[in-house]
């Protein structure tokens, strides 16, 4: 690649306190939202024009969030309209609080269609069956048994932390422009890290706001879940890498986790050769028939692995040997305990 390899600067002095707003500039407010997960926050943005107010993303439910919502309501937004809550995609963190706030607010939801009916699924779909789902996509892939238990117990992992989002919404899709104020963003999506995932850009103010797509300091789950085992998300993922390749490299990047940023394109490649490097490790892993939690052992380097960051890596692995099937270079058949057992071809 003949990208240009500037190196990655954050070019805001400081980040909001946990909890609190700040300034970032031109229009442009970031909101530092406490998560109860290990990412311990999400930032979230609100767009000012001369009498209103644009929300994007929610944080997760829950009183903490309501609490700082209420003080930012009161302290920043004042007696200015909100006009609108965007919602760049289905996870908790994102969309959590989607009907609490456009409710309070009497404002509309624009959120892509296959993002708001993820929500609207994951959020009703809150009895043991969601859990039970995990386990039996985790059964074949070898993860001991005690562990497939305690993630069958564990409380639905999305209802818990998002109320059922409203009943309608204007949808937003590839292409479309908002405008704000005298600004227009014009929606781009990205695929791999949820269905169809809502970024916003305005190459005229050079300012990209770029959700879970691409992040600075982490790289965002891309992962094969129960609603479908064959899914192929990591092909999307680069595709969607790719594409925002012809975005201007200069753009400030607005990302929902760690520090917005300068450095585009330096960070795409950088996640595309983490990615290659995780399937050239499933490839060597592979020279042996080993099952998916062999593979996960070695892609997460023999870590101890828990029911509680299981669930996280097991999709990982899955979607890295998913892409190599799809590629064709490794096969799978299932052994006579109903393993299934991967090897290169
Ligand atoms: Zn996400």
């Amino acid at each position: 690649m003949t990208q240009n390899k500037k190196p990655i600067t954050y070019y805001a002095k400081s980040h909001p306190k946990s909890g609190t707003i700040e300034y970032l500039e031109s229009g442009i407010w970031w909101i530092r939202m406490p998560l109860p997960m290990a990412l311990d926050h999400i930032n979230l943005w609100l767009l000012e024009d001369k009498d209103s107010f644009t929300i994007i993303d929610t944080g997760v439910c829950s009183e903490e969030s309501k609490n700082v919502w209420e003080k930012i309501l009161k302290e920043v937004v004042k007696q200015k309209k909100v006009n609108r809550l965007i919602v760049t995609h289905c996870h908790p963190d994102h969309v959590g609080h989607a009907a609490w706030l456009t409710s309070k607010l009497n404002i509309p939801l624009y959120m892509p269609r296959t993002e708001w009916l993820y929500a609207r699924m994951l959020a009703l779909d809150n009895g043991p069956e969601y859990m039970e789902a995990f386990t039996e996509l985790f059964l074949p892939t070898g993860c001991p048994e005690k562990i497939l238990e305690e993630i069958k117990n564990f409380p639905p992992l999305f209802s818990q932390y998002a109320e059922v989002p409203p009943n309608g919404i204007i949808r937003i899709k590839e292409g479309d422009r908002i405008t704000i104020g005298d600004r227009t963003w014009k929606v781009i999506m990205g695929y791999g890290h949820s269905p169809e995932h809502a970024c916003l850009v305005n190459e005229r103010d050079g300012l990209f706001i770029s959700g879970d797509i691409v992040l600075p300091r982490i790289t965002p789950n891309i992962g094969v879940y129960p609603d479908q085992p064959q899914a192929q998300p990591l092909a999307e993922y680069y595709e969607t890498l790719k594409k925002f390749l012809s975005l201007p490299s200069d753009l400030k990047v607005l990302p929902s986790h760690n520090e917005p940023f300068l450095g585009l394109h330096t960070r795409i490649v950088e996640l595309i050769e983490h990615h290659d490097n995780r399937l050239e490790k499933v490839r060597e892993t592979c020279r042996e028939p080993v099952t998916a939690w062999e593979i996960t052992k070695q892609l997460f380097n023999n870590r101890t692995l828990t029911s509680h960051n299981a669930v996280f890596a097991l999709p990982e692995s899955l979607a890295h040997i998913n892409e190599l099937l799809l590629r064709g270079e490794i096969r799978k058949y299932t052994d006579n305990s109903g393993f299934c057992i991967y090897e290169k071809n």
